[in-house]
């Protein structure tokens, strides 16, 4: 209920505080404004705080982000048990909303980057990839779509005993399910899920792994094209008959079972387009930089990387098998058949 949400957030406004941070460094530059380090003297120690853009429509979805985080950290993980940020303040200044959150450390992408972006070990692979589900059974009990997961919104926190641990960031981008704007006229595929998340979470554990983006297109064609390579096949019908972007990149061909999905074996109605038929505002010959990515299955993609034929222990080849298994889980083009976090 807009009407609820937009009183709830005025009630935010109302209750901001007025705690002064004096800036110390620089920590990231997002869309919606800046990250700096802060002395909070209040308490006597370091926070994260973002610095808003002091426009209308980035303060109306940061005031979102506050009450969407107030929910999540006060009402589903009191005791920050559960991998998300804590934010511990907010305040308007000059028309800036900031933000403030608890320290955190480097983000995934900067750690990747650390390790040439030559992947991280199956063991924190896997130690991640549960923090994060951990962070998206919380988000799905809240019926919070956070809309923009990827490696530079997961950070590093400070270790629980000796293991690495992190916490996901960044609500900026997050709804509540089923309350997207469009959601009632448009046809159940529009009506976005927390599984746009579980895709994406496919693509961040894929990349820990690898270490470069799972579908570094770039044109949006380009991205298809890969998926459909790498996950071995193209869309169901039934997904491309309600996209609202079929037409650009598909032919409808006709279907001799129509208004149904087509069983095993028989042909799709939609043909992809060659990159000659399409029909281009992007750039036609995507260029993917100096990064070297064989387009393979998925199973070839995991199991033999590094790509360079050489031998597996036994360990690393059971530790493969199953990672390819839980990838396909989460990488599956339709939503509905996708795995929950609760399944993952
Ligand atoms: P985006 O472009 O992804 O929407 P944004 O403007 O919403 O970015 P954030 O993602 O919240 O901003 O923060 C930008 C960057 O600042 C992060 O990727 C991270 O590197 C750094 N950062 C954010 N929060 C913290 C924190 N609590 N502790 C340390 N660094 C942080
Ligand atoms: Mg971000
Ligand atoms: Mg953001």
């Amino acid at each position: 209920n807009w009407d609820l949400i937009l009183y709830v957030n005025l009630e935010l406004v109302n209750k901001m505080s007025n705690r002064r941070f004096i800036v110390k460094d620089m920590l990231g530059q997002g869309t919606f404004g800046q990250v700096v380090k802060c002395w909070d003297t209040e308490t006597n120690d370091y926070v994260a705080v973002k610095v808003i853009k002091n426009q209308p429509a980035f303060y109306h979805q940061a005031i979102m982000e506050v009450s969407l985080l107030r929910t999540l950290n006060q009402k589903f993980d009191p005791d920050d048990k559960h991998n998300i940020v804590r934010m511990l303040d907010y305040l308007s200044f000059q028309n800036h909303l900031c933000i403030a959150f608890e320290m955190l450390g480097q983000n995934l992408y900067e750690l990747l980057k650390r390790n040439q972006l030559r992947g991280l070990k199956v063991k924190y692979v896997r130690a991640f990839s549960k923090q994060i589900l951990d962070a998206m059974v919380v988000m799905r009990d809240a019926g919070i779509i956070h809309c923009d997961l990827k490696p530079e919104n997961i950070l590093l926190a400070p270790s629980v005993a000796t293991a690495a641990a992190v916490k996901v960031i960044d609500f900026g981008s997050a709804c509540l399910e089923g309350k997207t704007v469009y959601s009632y006229i448009q046809s159940r595929y529009y009506r976005y899920t927390t599984a746009i998340d579980m895709w994406s979470f496919g693509c961040i554990v894929a990349e820990l792994f690898i270490g470069l983006p799972l579908f570094p297109g770039a044109s949006e064609y380009d991205v298809l094209q890969r998926m459909m390579t790498i996950l071995g096949g193209q869309p169901p019908d039934d997904l491309l008959r309600e996209a609202k972007d079929t037409g650009r990149f598909f032919k409808h061909v006709g279907s001799i079972f129509p208004g149904s999905e087509a069983p095993d074996g028989i042909p799709s109605a939609y043909r992809f387009l060659s990159e000659e038929e399409i029909e281009t505002r992007e750039s036609k010959r995507p260029k993917v930089g100096k990064w070297y990515f064989p387009r393979l299955k998925l199973d070839r993609l995991i199991y033999n990387y590094p790509w360079n034929n050489s031998e597996l222990t036994e360990t690393e080849e059971t530790d493969r098998l199953a990672l390819v298994d839980f990838l396909k889980g989460l990488l599956e083009f339709d939503p509905n058949k996708r795995w929950s976090p609760v399944q993952a």
